[in-house]
């Protein structure tokens, strides 16, 4: 789980610490690619997640649809021929991180429509992060189904993209069981939450509710390979705590 690709911002800065340098992409990626595993976009997981096919492989995931990531992550995507899915926030396209600023959260470019297409000409992939940023569990259930399904049709009409839109993240990690039957409903095949931990395959896993490893700034390329090849992330996520 990446959110901007960009050099750090100044010490002290809100949310600094989910602006992981472009050098620091690399080497993960390059961690990663060395060990024999391929970065993979949630539709290139899918097969994985259903247990079709069987191989080295991650899901590698951008929040929000920042402009730095289409800059600076794509050249290290393309250089290791891996492909991504970025959510993407379908009522702020073009603007900026709007839902952060009452926080002081630096204001920081989100693709366009055109950068969105040239993201998605250029393998990647894009997904649905709603339209609005919501909350989604202080929602009710209509306003819900709303964020979650128009934010599909709003994207799919944007951005020419084989399949269309097919999966969603929920902004905030927030949902509850009204989210994940909205999300359901509206024909997502995966969706992703902020809860630590990798996926595993067996009876209980619930591809509407996926796990995933943060990386942050200062998460270093062994450190990465660490959360992603032991049970460190598993016993870390709350699924798990008594
Ligand atoms: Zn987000």
């Amino acid at each position: 789980m990446y959110h901007q690709t960009e050099e750090a911002p100044p010490k002290g800065a809100p949310m600094r610490g989910l602006v992981v340098a472009p050098e620091t992409l690399r080497r993960h990626m390059g961690a990663l690619a060395r060990l024999g595993y391929r970065g993979l976009s949630m539709s290139g997981l899918e097969p994985y997640l259903r247990g079709e096919k069987r191989g080295k492989v991650f899901g590698i995931t951008f929040d929000d649809g920042y402009e730095n990531n289409l800059i600076h992550a794509l050249p290290v995507l393309t250089h290791f021929g891996f492909s991504s899915t970025c959510y993407v926030v379908a009522g702020m396209v073009g603007q900026t991180n709007r839902w952060d600023a009452e926080k002081g959260i630096a204001q920081i470019p989100l693709m366009d429509a055109e950068q969105l297409q040239s993201w998605v000409n250029a393998g990647q992939e894009v997904g649905s992060h709603t339209v609005s940023h919501a909350m989604l569990a202080t929602l009710n259930a209509e306003q819900q189904a709303a964020e979650i399904q128009q934010s599909k049709v709003m994207l799919e009409s944007m951005v020419q993209q084989p399949g269309g839109v097919r999966h969603f993240c929920y902004p905030y990690g927030s949902l509850n069981e009204a989210s994940v039957t909205a999300v359901r409903t509206a024909g997502y095949a995966t969706a992703t939450t902020t809860e630590r931990g990798r996926v595993v395959l067996n009876g209980a896993l619930d591809v509407l509710r996926l796990p995933r490893v943060l990386v942050s700034r200062t998460t270093a390329w062994p450190q990465l390979v660490w959360k992603c090849m032991t049970a460190y992330e598993d016993e870390r996520s709350s699924r798990y705590a008594k």
